[in-house]
């Protein structure tokens, strides 16, 4: 087992596979960003990603998360799972997407071997869509996608929702139905100050407590224990159906004590913290021709040096903060 500076132990993957995306949502990637792109010979190919989560896994990463960027945007994801799928000691494949593509992948994913999905759905209204994605985008497609993993039956299907003040805050009771509707576990995600793009400002977060009181208005609900340490939504229960809701409280409520998390950019960066300002590069170790055994003592010391803890620290650290990594490319 292998344990942090502040005894955190490393259980979880996240791979960001491109940092592209088809949508532009103002939160994470604003159209009126200047964003470069990773160039396709800077990308870690398939190949390269399993021999790192191969390495990772007798360091205790039980887990893997495939994300970006949008993952459906690079050619043939799926191949990326069945290279993952046989990895021994991984038990869980995850993928989180826009949704856009899902109905024409989902059956090709689930056949690779994905075991969960997150799709994000931040509006149920076709024209605040367009305005959130930042592009003239059909929302039908996501809820179509949606709907055809479920009849897949990739369960448990979850659904993202980042809630920014003036923007889709009075949507949470609707999203909330529709989840409760069509049996999905919804994770409500309160903005976050990743990157340097999204204008974030703390008047733009709506608190846990208040997504809470809003809920309350319609649903009554419970807070459900912990499944471990390392969980970083606060989950509930509606008290009728029984069917599961949370919150990612990072802003107001952080979860730095549990995180338990690496991160793997698409450029091959090794990333202990979302809000870091730099990763370690694996890349230019994968292609010097370093031996297994010369990746895993580097990602240890990596994981053993980390003492991150930013969301515990925000207030103190943002003022100092230039640079920083954006989500998209990190991988949410
Ligand atoms: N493109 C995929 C998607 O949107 O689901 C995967 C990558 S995206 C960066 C991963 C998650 O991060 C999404 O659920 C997205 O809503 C969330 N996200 C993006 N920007 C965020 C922000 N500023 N604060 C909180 N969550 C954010
Ligand atoms: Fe793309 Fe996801 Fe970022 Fe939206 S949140 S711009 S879909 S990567
Ligand atoms: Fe983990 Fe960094 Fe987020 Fe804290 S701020 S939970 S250390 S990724």
């Amino acid at each position: 087992m292998l344990r942090d500076r502040l005894g955190r132990e490393l259980k979880d993957i996240r791979i960001s596979v491109t940092d592209r995306c088809n949508f532009r949502c103002f939160f994470c990637m604003p159209a009126d960003g200047e964003v470069t792109f990773l160039h396709r010979k800077d990308l870690l190919t398939y190949e390269e990603i399993a021999r790192v989560v191969r390495v990772l896994t007798p360091l205790g990463v039980r887990k893997a998360r495939i994300t970006g960027g949008e993952p459906l945007m690079r050619a043939h994801i799926e191949n990326l799972i069945g290279m993952l799928a046989p990895v021994d000691g991984l038990r869980d494949i995850a993928l989180t997407t826009n949704g856009y593509r899902l109905e024409e992948k989902v059956e090709l994913l689930k056949t690779a071997g994905l075991n969960r999905l997150t799709v994000s759905l931040i509006t149920l209204k076709p024209d605040r869509f367009k305005r959130m994605v930042g592009r003239n985008l059909s929302l039908e497609k996501v809820i179509r996608g949606i709907k055809s993993a479920k009849s897949m039956g990739l369960e448990p299907l979850k659904i993202n929702t980042v809630v920014v003040r003036g923007a889709n805050d009075d949507e949470i009771l609707d999203i909330a139905e529709f989840c409760r509707e069509n049996d999905l576990i919804l994770r409500f995600i309160e903005f976050m100050d990743v990157g340097t793009l999204n204008g974030w400002n703390l008047d733009k977060v709506v608190p846990a407590r208040e997504i809470l009181s809003t809920l309350a208005k319609r649903y009554s609900f419970e807070e459900l224990e912990r499944k471990d340490s390392s969980e970083t939504a606060l989950r509930f229960r509606f008290r009728d159906t029984g069917q599961e809701f949370g919150i990612i409280a990072s802003v107001t409520q952080p979860f730095c004590r549990g995180c338990s998390r690496l991160r793997l950019s698409a450029d091959g960066k090794l990333f202990t913290c979302l809000f870091a300002n730099d990763g370690f590069d694996v890349k230019e170790l994968l292609r010097s021709g370093a031996t297994d055994e010369e990746l895993l003592s580097y990602i240890k010391d990596i994981w053993t040096e980390r003492e991150d803890r930013y969301s515990e620290l925000r207030f103190e650290l943002r003022k100092d903060r230039g640079k920083r990594v954006e989500m998209f490319r990190v991988g949410g």
